[in-house]
């Protein structure tokens, strides 16, 4: 559950408009490689079968998405300069998300895992209250650090997995330290904080378990937007393929990481959904070997 979109994006090395985006689309993109994915969230008038068939390309079931008539789809436009860690929001229009009220389907409530994508912390802890998922993720933004705090907070502890940049990570816990910042997020209730780190990769931090990775090295990235959640796609959908207890299970939890780290790096490749719909499995698998050669190191010899 998440934002579905419209987005337009300019970068330094060119731009589109009202392509298809959002949190929940590009989540339920990169996870369907995986698991099977439920997408919910409402859409507007403007969203017609073009967008629809997207997501019905990858199996992703849209029977959740919800019509809003009289309604346009939320819309955001952004800007990446040649730091493309940072988006410059210059326009959001929350649309069909300005009154919305979520009410899940008996499938959905029965999920076995449940992303939170960025939105709204009141609307994530509703959808949270709604579904009986053994396991739950969640993202959010600075903007909601900023004006909705303390549903941000409560909605934290109500999750398993907290996926947020570094930076985001630092500012919601007023801890410079990351390692520390870290902590005082375990100590809300999640189980895992997986904090994002642009092109330099991502580190998870658990009780009693750190692991870091970097980015993976594209000569070619056009537009990160979307990172963040085929970021979280990509781990989440491995671990739910993984079955109970996987959650609990470091080994499990780097291979997550990596397959996050895959599917982001794919994603930037080109603008919006454009990389991830044609991309295969065939091709992430290869890339997670990449990765493992990449991050693998060798002892020192001694004699
Ligand atoms: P990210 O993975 O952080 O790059 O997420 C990018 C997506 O977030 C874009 O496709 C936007 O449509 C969506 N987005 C931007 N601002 C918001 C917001 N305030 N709430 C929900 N989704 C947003």
């Amino acid at each position: 559950m998440g934002s579905i979109a419209f987005d337009s994006v300019r970068t330094p090395f060119g731009e589109r408009n009202r392509m298809l985006g959002g949190s929940a689309v590009h989540f339920s993109l990169a996870a369907s490689f995986f698991t099977d994915v439920r997408v919910v969230g409402p859409v507007g008038d403007d969203f017609g079968d073009e967008e629809y068939e997207v997501l019905r390309e990858r199996g992703v079931d849209t029977s959740d998405v919800e019509r809003v008539a009289g309604r346009r789809t939320f819309f955001w436009r952004g800007r990446y300069e040649y730091d493309l860690n940072t988006a410059h929001t210059e326009e959001t229009q929350l649309g069909v998300f300005g009154d919305f009220e979520p009410k899940l389907s008996p499938e959905s409530r029965a999920a076995e895992a449940l992303f939170l994508a960025n939105i709204q912390p009141q609307l994530q802890r509703a959808v949270r209250g709604q579904c009986e998922a053994r396991v739950a993720g969640l993202d959010s933004m600075n903007l909601w650090i900023e004006t909705e705090r303390d549903a941000l907070l409560e909605t934290i502890g109500e999750v398993d997995l907290l996926f947020m940049n570094d930076a985001e990570v630092r500012m919601l816990t007023e801890e410079p330290n990351l390692v520390r910042a870290a902590r005082k997020v375990l100590a809300m209730g999640p189980r895992a904080v997986v904090a994002k780190q642009g092109e330099y990769g991502a580190a998870l931090f658990s009780s009693d378990r750190f692991f870091s990775l970097p980015a993976y090295p594209l000569e070619t990235v056009r537009d990160p937007t979307g990172a963040g959640d085929s970021f979280a796609g990509g781990f989440m959908g491995h671990l739910v393929s993984q079955g109970e207890g996987a959650g609990d299970d470091h080994d499990e939890l780097r291979r997550a990481m990596t397959y996050g780290s895959v599917l982001a790096s794919f994603n930037v490749e080109e603008f919006g959904t454009e990389r991830v719909q044609k991309l295969t499995r065939d091709e992430i698998e290869a890339r997670y070997e990449e990765f493992r050669a990449i991050t693998s190191l060798s002892e020192v010899p001694t004699a």
